[in-house]
């Protein structure tokens, strides 16, 4: 599982990122899902 905001790759247990709290999206199938959110500044 990969989040498509800070691309950080997490284990399938994983369903949403730590860093941001985004759903995170299966690598594979990382195509198609092209969800672009308004996401806000990034702090770290
Ligand atoms: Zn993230």
């Amino acid at each position: 599982m990969i989040c498509p905001q800070c691309k950080n790759v997490y284990s399938d247990d994983y369903v949403f990122c730590l860093n941001d709290g985004n759903p995170l999206i299966d690598e594979s199938s990382e195509q198609e899902t092209v969800v672009n959110r308004c996401g806000d500044a990034a702090k770290a």
